[in-house]
């Protein structure tokens, strides 16, 4: 049975930490309220429906104070970002209306399903990859 990861290597799987211009960019949660940053919305209603996922991209980390900041999605460090499959396990590429969704099986079972992408690696369909092997390209289509 494979290691539990945190929630956080998942992220940095998908996202691996980079440093742009001397700025340490790790992976977080994406808000939906500017008023409240500090929403952690996994199942945050969007247009009164539940959003059923976590939305991830790149933010500012200061490992000198710890602080994490926060970037757009409009941010260029947020542009082109190539995605990692989270897990190793087995990927599916699955079309979902007009959409395609990456899901990983892993060794028990478990689906991860990963939306949001465009450029899918459809080549990799029905492979076995390891975590971090790039699936896609993040973008802003699907739900
Ligand atoms: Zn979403």
């Amino acid at each position: 049975m494979a290691t539990p990861l945190t929630f956080q290597q998942l992220l940095n799987n998908m996202l691996p930490p980079k440093t742009v211009n001397g700025i340490l960019y790790v992976p977080r949660i994406t808000y939906t309220q500017a008023s409240d940053p500090h929403v952690q919305d996994f199942d945050a209603s969007r247009d009164g429906r539940m959003h059923g996922g976590a939305d991830a991209l790149y933010a500012p980390y200061d490992p000198a104070t710890g602080k994490l900041g926060y970037a757009t999605s409009k941010d260029p460090v947020n542009q082109n970002v190539l995605i990692g499959a989270p897990v190793d396990g087995t990927l599916s590429i699955i079309t979902e209306g007009k959409f395609k969704i990456a899901v990983i099986t892993d060794s028990n079972k478990i689906q991860y399903v990963v939306r949001h992408m465009s450029n899918l690696a459809d080549g990799l369909d029905g492979q076995f990859i390891q975590a971090g092997t790039v699936i896609g390209t993040m973008s802003n289509v699907g739900t």
